[in-house]
């Protein structure tokens, strides 16, 4: 008889699930708040607000990562495109997960695990649903797995190789608290054995308290035994991997992430030092993350859309010396804005711009750091806002888009919000 299944959501893991299990012969449903779109012909599908809790009949319930777990009320099996495919997976898996530098992290291993002419897939959170490359691959290839405490949540295995990054208090709309959101970070170290590895920030206390927990063989990075920056170069187990300066990317943070891909790399053992290096060199980064955009009458101006938390607009803030206007606000995630604003006026910031729906929030945490230059704009359109940024700014200047918040109150996405911030940018008149 064939398996009845239920998809939880038909976004990009949903689809992805359905295409996976519609080629095992399975009984498909859809199971969905709204009514979905683009569901293909003869697909059962039912949608209703409470339809999560009414998840009855099934033999495994398919969990998409943005609903919660205890949401869910089934006499079925929960799982998960991850779960699947952790269970499924032949090849050794590089697992990475943090508050921020997932993505940039996880691209990094990837191209210099590709440069040493390995076969590696990039997937999870960065946008390619897993469940979608695990019939092409082979015990010889390599995963690197974007883990998001979404992902992580329920998931009863880790990775051979878990890296954790930095971490604050992230998603609060989502995890009840800051406790739920670091226990669901810790099941990519919680369930590995000695044989495996975990590599961890030693100067986050939360990257390192995950690493303490696991089992595995516990390798710090920016520290021996992992990579570390001395003199100017970024240098593993002795050898010097590249120079700080030849590393595209503005910023410590990003220096950090590169010392903890060429770790997680080494955990690998592979030693192609050259692949590696080249690799690097030629690593411009991915959109929306501090990309340069142009220069405008001398002034530079950086789309960072995907900064939605503090800690990644404090990043991007200390990433440059040079005066520097910042646009901050947006839809709100529970986040505390105290840091971000002592940070504000340590950092040679000549104005900030408020946006969205975070800004009393801001506003109120700028005012208590005794930072006075601030300028509101209500309901603003984004050229309004890159004007008022230009209007600010003198010669020499930085402007940061580096919200530090969600975009849902005025923009689709984070992608949506940064598009629409290159474009005024290329609007704007050089003379
Ligand atoms: P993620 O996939 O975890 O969201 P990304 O690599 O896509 O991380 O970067 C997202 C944002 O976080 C960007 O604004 C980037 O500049 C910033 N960022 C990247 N790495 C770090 C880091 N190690 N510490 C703080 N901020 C970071």
């Amino acid at each position: 008889m064939s398996k009845k299944v239920a998809i939880l959501g038909f976004g990009l893991e949903g689809r992805a699930a359905w295409r996976y299990f519609k080629d095992q012969g399975a009984e498909i449903t859809i199971l969905s708040e709204n009514q979905p779109t683009d569901v293909p012909e003869g697909v059962k599908v039912e949608y209703g607000p409470d339809i999560f809790e009414r998840a009855m009949g099934y033999d495994i319930v398919m969990r998409t990562p943005s609903i919660r777990p205890d949401r869910i009320k089934t006499d079925g099996l929960i799982s998960s495109g991850t779960i699947e495919f952790f269970a499924q997976c032949s090849a050794p898996i590089i697992g990475v997960t943090g508050s921020k530098g997932k993505g940039t992290t996880a691209t990094m291993i990837r191209d210099m695990l590709q440069a040493a002419g390995k076969k590696v897939y990039l997937v999870g959170n960065i946008g390619v649903p897993a469940l979608e490359i695990l019939p092409e691959l082979t015990p010889e290839d390599i995963v690197v797995f974007e883990l998001s405490s979404f992902q992580l949540w329920d998931l009863p295995q880790s990775p051979h190789i878990a890296v954790v990054l930095m971490i604050e208090p992230e998603h609060l709309d989502v995890h009840r608290d800051f406790d739920e959101y670091k226990a669901a970070k810790a099941t990519i170290a919680a369930h590995q054995g000695e044989s495996d590895t975990v590599i961890y920030l030693p100067s986050n206390p939360y990257s390192l308290e995950i690493a303490e927990q696991s089992l595995a063989q516990k390798v710090p990075y920016t520290k021996a035994p992992g990579a570390e920056i001395i003199n100017d170069a970024l240098v593993i187990d002795g050898q010097s991997i590249i120079n700080v300066a030849e590393l595209p990317l503005p910023g410590y943070h990003n220096l950090e992430n590169a010392c903890a891909a060429v770790t997680a790399v080494w955990a690998t053992g592979m030693r192609d030092v050259r692949a590696m290096a080249g690799a690097l060199k030629v690593f411009e980064g991915l959109p929306h993350r501090l990309k340069k955009i142009r220069r405008v009458q001398d002034v530079t101006y950086y789309d960072d859309s995907i900064a939605t938390t503090p800690g990644s607009a404090i990043a991007a803030l200390q990433a440059f010396d040079q005066p520097k206007i910042i646009i901050l606000g947006g839809s709100d995630k529970g986040a505390d804005f105290t840091e971000l604003a002592q940070e504000v006026t340590e950092q040679n910031v000549r104005a900030v711009i408020l946006i969205g729906d975070t800004m009393p929030k801001l506003h109120a945490a700028l005012q208590q750091a005794g930072f006075t230059k601030i300028y509101s704009l209500e309901h603003p359109t984004m050229n309004d806002i890159v004007q008022k940024a230009q209007s600010l700014a003198q010669s020499g200047d930085i402007v940061l888009f580096s919200p530090a918040c969600a975009s849902f109150d005025m923009f689709k996405s984070y992608a949506d919000r940064g598009g629409q911030f290159i474009k005024a940018v290329q609007e704007l008149k050089n003379n």
